[in-house]
């Protein structure tokens, strides 16, 4: 599997590190149309998305933002490729010293547990309180998910504020409506700036069409109502976006059009 391509902000470089794929259905999209984004799908007319985490290296951090979906192998996901890939990296996952789960799905946090403990055995893990209560202490994503994440209690700091600071230009933003906690993680670099934003957007046609609900977002009108802010906020600013599931885990960023701004990927 190819690397992606490293996405630069200022001095910072963030490095997509692929686990595998998943396949969306795309009548998981609420009242979407997507006969204009029919480049998107593949040839089963669904998507076919990557599915893993960014590396970030900022001051003398090592910093992985999400943790892929592990080895899964069933109908939506195919993943286990991530260690392997960090390790082309040239990382090991005991360098690995800060991790940020953007929200507590199985193809987000699927690796930070490996055969009853801790897959990064040094990093601290941040992850959205109210998404620890949702998934842990209530379970609703089942028990077995609770146990797995329950091994690596130890090294969970919960997020419980709108903005945390997590690293050297990395503060955590609060993205709630995909799931109660969801966290993305703004990357400041010099005037440059950018939006890890997890699942608040699956695809590229959610640009334009924000208000498209997707199946899996646990609260749906508050996840419009999020995703539409993020994206008013970025367009203001200029601020690159950088969800999970984008083609080749790659940013959309704004770009000048005539009296506007237009999105495009890469
Ligand atoms: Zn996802």
């Amino acid at each position: 599997m190819p690397h992606g391509e490293p996405i630069r902000i200022g001095a910072i470089s963030i490095q997509p590190v692929f686990d595998g794929t998943a396949v969306l259905d795309i009548t998981l999209f609420d009242g979407a149309d997507f006969t204009e984004h029919q480049h998107l799908l593949a040839d089963d007319g669904q998507l076919h998305v990557p599915v893993g985490a960014f590396l970030v290296r900022t001051g003398d951090r090592t910093v992985l933002l999400d943790a892929g979906v592990g080895e899964v192998h069933d109908e939506m996901f195919d993943g286990g490729a991530l260690l392997d890939d960090l390790s082309r990296l040239g990382v090991t996952v005991d360098e690995i010293d800060t991790i940020v789960i953007s929200h507590l799905h199985s193809d987000h946090c699927g690796w930070l547990d490996r055969d009853g403990g801790p897959t990064f055995p040094n990093a601290t893990v941040h992850i959205g309180a109210a998404d620890w209560q949702h998934f842990v202490v209530d379970a609703r994503g089942g028990r077995r998910r609770a146990e797995r994440l329950r091994t690596v209690e130890d090294r969970v700091q919960l997020i419980d504020s709108d903005e945390t600071s997590i690293a050297p230009g990395i503060t955590t933003r609060s993205t709630p409506g995909h799931t109660p906690g969801h966290t993305s993680a703004v990357i400041s670099s010099g005037r440059e700036r950018v939006i890890v934003l997890g699942d608040a957007l699956h695809c590229p046609a959610q640009l334009t069409n924000a208000e498209w609900q997707f199946f899996y977002d646990v609260d749906r009108e508050l996840a419009v109502r999020t995703r539409q802010q993020l994206l008013r906020d970025a367009e203001e600013h200029g601020t690159s976006v950088l969800p999970c599931h984008f083609p080749g885990m790659q940013a959309a960023r704004l770009v000048p059009a005539t009296g506007e701004r237009r999105w495009v990927l890469g």
